[in-house]
């Protein structure tokens, strides 16, 4: 028996629910979940949300950074486009650009295909220095690794 209602009921035993919360992308999550891991699943969506908001502190953190490191540059971030790394140095005439990863083996610290491309044809092509900046982050105190990109290395960083 089936009941197509806001709770739904298997033969087989247990009930699911369809989530609700709103996802990073501004849309519903939907998926069908069992109630007996409505918890784990909400800690999921509570997973998500602390790690972009990470991500977004470390950008600002490192931009930070990169404007005391180097006085008189101008620093700033990118935005939201999809492509170019987070953020932009020029000083002394000279572009430089970092993208900001988590630390970690998942693909979230590895370059998504379209900044691989992106970069591969603006940066490395026309002799742009382009950065990986790999943070880590304890309590609220952020740590940076940084490694420059290369058309030989880059393959290393592609997810
Ligand atoms: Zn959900």
């Amino acid at each position: 028996m089936v009941q197509i209602k806001r709770n739904y009921k298997f033969e087989s035993g247990g009930t699911v629910y369809r989530c609700k919360r709103i996802r990073k992308n501004g849309k519903p999550c939907n998926k069908l979940e069992f109630t007996s891991k409505r918890k784990e699943h909400n800690n999921r969506h509570k997973g998500a949300i602390i790690a972009s908001a990470k991500n977004i502190d470390s950008e600002r953190q490192y931009e930070e950074k990169l404007r005391r490191e180097n006085s008189g540059a101008l620093v700033f971030q990118t935005g939201t486009e999809c492509g170019p790394p987070d953020i932009v140095m020029y000083k002394n005439g000279k572009l430089s650009f970092y993208e900001v990863k988590p630390t970690g083996k998942g693909n979230d610290s590895l370059l998504k295909a379209d900044q691989a491309k992106w970069i591969k044809k603006n940066c490395l092509r026309n002799n742009i220095d382009v950065y990986i900046v790999h943070y880590k982050c304890r309590t609220k105190k952020f740590t940076f690794v940084k490694k420059k990109l290369s058309k030989k290395n880059i393959s290393m960083y592609e997810s």
